[in-house]
């Protein structure tokens, strides 16, 4: 077997390790129950015991390069520690990563779990052959990260990508950041089951407000389904979706000009719903964009044709994730790799 390394997802409701070639090839993995609602010391031993048994068993016949974990906060890089996690209670002000080389005895990398989904979708994903990209993620919240020059843009302090916190209604909803009219309050799962409750308000007699009634887990995905029906208050709110994006990207397409920006998370599914309000937006509020659009932005070998593509004739490439939710685990298991590059 070629050199490896081991990929962590650290997610709210599940903790996920694979080894990873350096190919890019899965080559084991295993999913654990463990709630992270047991605790920091609970969540780090059964993750240890893990790594361990993966580490053993293929050691032996390939070098292992270390340990990427991918995590739902802000991380400080330097000291390796837990800077602010809604989703990590306990987790703040303890050696996370020291704790966890110490047991293993390997290199261990901490990372934001935004970040390593870039990294995961630069790596073997849609953004593959890119050296520069950038991401959304849209499932509870809206997360962001930016790979440059083949690395994690991680500004200043780490806090770099926060695209879901970029205002695209000035007085508009507010956001659990403090700020109103984020992004995060119309293009997340959470925003769209929240428009779709403030629609059923408006109109009782609605198919939404029947679908709402009738399924006891009304989701994102249940407003889906009714949008592909061409229902028209579940369009209208796809609609707003791929506006409140397309105005964020319309933005950044104008600020840095990177040639490809993925979309994925889970509410990314409903891409046939929204996509086509950002293309109509980033057209109208992006001359860059409209002067790099590819002839049919929405057609999927446009990708592969502007991979080929370079210099002044490359097209700007707004496209959805492949990997799922697996870019994550993809993109931890390549920090050890990059940083071994580095060293
Ligand atoms: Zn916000």
């Amino acid at each position: 077997m070629n050199k490896f390394s081991i990929g962590v997802d650290l997610g709210g409701t599940n903790l996920r390790i694979a080894a990873v070639d350096e190919q890019g090839n899965l080559v084991e993995k295993v999913t654990l129950g463990t709630k992270v609602s047991l605790g920091r010391d609970h969540v780090i031993g059964d993750m240890c015991d893990a790594i361990q048994r993966m580490s053993e068993k293929f050691g032996d016949s390939a070098p292992l390069l270390g340990i990427g974990i991918g995590v739902p906060g802000i991380i400080d890089m330097q000291t390796g520690m837990v800077r602010g996690s809604p989703n990590l209670p306990g987790w703040e002000d303890y050696p996370v990563r020291a704790e966890i080389e110490r047991r293993l005895k390997t290199v261990v990398i901490l990372e934001n779990d935004a970040n390593v989904a870039a990294l995961g979708e630069q790596w073997l994903g849609a953004a593959k052959d890119f050296s520069d990209m950038a991401i959304f993620t849209l499932g509870t919240g809206v997360g962001g990260g930016m790979v440059l020059g083949g690395a994690i843009w991680h500004g200043a302090n780490g806090m770099a990508g926060e695209f879901g916190h970029v205002t695209v209604e000035p007085e508009g909803q507010l956001c659990g950041c403090g700020n109103r009219g984020c992004l995060e309050q119309y293009a997340s799962a959470t925003a769209v089951v929240r428009m779709a409750r403030e629609a059923i308000a408006n109109d009782s007699a609605s198919a939404l407000a029947r679908t709402a009634s009738s399924d006891a887990e009304f989701s994102a995905k249940s407003i889906y389904n009714l949008a592909i029906q061409g229902d028209e208050d579940a369009r209208r709110i796809f609609r707003q979706v791929g506006r409140s994006l397309g105005i964020v990207l319309s933005a950044m397409v104008n600020s840095l000009n990177l040639p490809i920006y993925v979309i994925g998370g889970g509410a990314s599914s409903a891409w046939e719903a929204f996509s086509p309000s950002i293309f109509e937006e980033l057209r109208r509020r992006s001359y860059v964009y409209a002067a790099t659009a590819p002839h049919d932005p929405t057609a999927t070998n446009e990708g592969a044709s502007a991979r080929i593509e370079s210099g002044p004739g490359r097209k700007t490439v707004i496209t959805r994730a492949l990997l799922g939710s697996d870019a994550g685990l993809y993109g931890a298991a390549r920090l050890p790799m990059i940083e071994q590059v580095r060293r």
